[in-house]
């Protein structure tokens, strides 16, 4: 998928963080690896994309990716094998996301030279940063945003394409206490909840914050019209299971298409689990909970891989999940598959990993 003849240009830094850094040791997205690439984008085409050592760049304040949002970004991953061997996961499927959220926002499309090359060329020379200790990775975060700096509410004509990484513990460890939101929506439809774009964020934070308050870890976002259905849970898909089967929604407009959700469906089917791309409605959680099949739920993607739930609230009721052994549980058995598959330790019958 990579052509590596592509010759990007590198200006190196003089001397590497990484002697004051421990990437084993780093809270998720604190520490930015030492180089970045940036691509400016102006007169209808792209200008030649450049590696860096990471830092600030001067814009004013009238930048319009901050007045009206027109900002989009990826997470994907950089993972280490026990041979130091470096490897991405999937990364054609957030370079094509990336540009249908760029369609959507009214951006420009970035091109795969720019896009694909230069995130293989700058893992390549950050390499050093991706962390060994098991479990952890290194974290990548391309965006990209206006960067014309003026007040007219209207399409900017220049933007900013840049990928930065940095080393990625995991998210969550304990199981985690989620709220059903049955008054705040995050995404409508024909809106753009199925984007990574960033005023998404913005707006999931203040719900967030009250369930924070009232003692929940997170909320599972349900449907704009009627809040009967579930669809996202925080910045994750979410998964249910229901006796021995796996529901999650069918992604839409208002569900993104998270690569992990495709991920684990796949891997839930390749090895003969019951998975279902259907509806779960409120009402069939508390009936399944009221009737103790309500085995499990967690959220996915890229950050956390797999994160279980604990409690379930939902207006006045508090509904506590059985916690299965690790061995009983779907959630650690498909988490344990993707990882394998991640970091090279199990087959990869998906081609779903690729070699830098
Ligand atoms: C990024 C994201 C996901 C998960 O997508 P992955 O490709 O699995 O990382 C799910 N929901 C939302 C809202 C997201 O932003």
């Amino acid at each position: 998928m990579f052509n590596k003849q592509y010759v990007m240009k590198i200006n190196k830094i003089d001397n590497s963080r990484l002697n004051k850094i421990d990437p084993n040791d780093s809270p998720f997205g604190a520490n930015i690896s030492d180089h970045m690439l940036i691509c400016d984008y102006e007169n209808g085409k792209w200008g030649e994309p450049v590696i860096m050592p990471y830092g600030s760049m001067n814009y004013s304040p009238a930048l319009m990716a901050l007045h009206y949002g027109q900002a989009i970004f990826e997470g994907m991953k950089a993972y280490k094998d026990k041979n130091n061997e470096v490897f991405l996961f999937r990364p054609e499927k957030n370079f094509e996301r990336f540009n249908e959220s760029a369609k959507r926002l009214a951006m420009p499309q970035v091109p795969k030279e720019i896009f694909i090359d230069g995130l293989y060329a700058l893992i390549d020379l950050d390499r050093d940063w991706i962390p060994t200790k098991p479990g952890i990775s290194l974290y990548i975060r391309p965006v990209m945003f206006a960067s014309e700096e003026m007040f007219s509410a209207r399409i900017s004509n220049k933007y900013t394409f840049a990928i930065m990484t940095s080393p990625a513990g995991n998210y969550y460890d304990k199981p985690l206490k989620i709220k059903i939101e049955d008054y705040y929506t995050r995404a409508v439809d024909g809106g753009v909840g199925f984007t990574k774009c960033a005023g998404n964020y913005g707006a999931s934070f203040y719900p967030t914050f009250l369930a924070n308050k009232e003692g929940f870890d997170q909320v599972i976002w349900t449907d704009s019209k009627n809040h009967a259905y579930f669809e996202e849970s925080g910045t994750m898909n979410v998964m249910v299971r229901i006796g021995n089967t796996i529901f999650t929604p069918p992604t839409s407009t208002t569900i993104l298409s998270g690569i992990t959700r495709d991920s684990l469906i796949n891997l839930a089917k390749y090895h003969n689990l019951d998975v279902k791309e259907e509806r779960i409605s409120v009402d069939n959680i508390v009936n399944a909970y009221q009737e103790g099949n309500l085995k499990e739920i967690f959220g996915c993607g890229t950050a956390v891989v797999i994160s279980r739930y604990s409690h379930l609230g939902y207006k006045d009721t508090l509904m506590e999940l059985p916690q299965l052994p690790d061995e009983e549980s779907y959630a650690v058995f498909l988490k344990k598959q993707l990882v394998g598959i991640q970091t090279n330790e199990i087959d990869d019958p998906f081609g779903w990993r690729y070699k830098i």
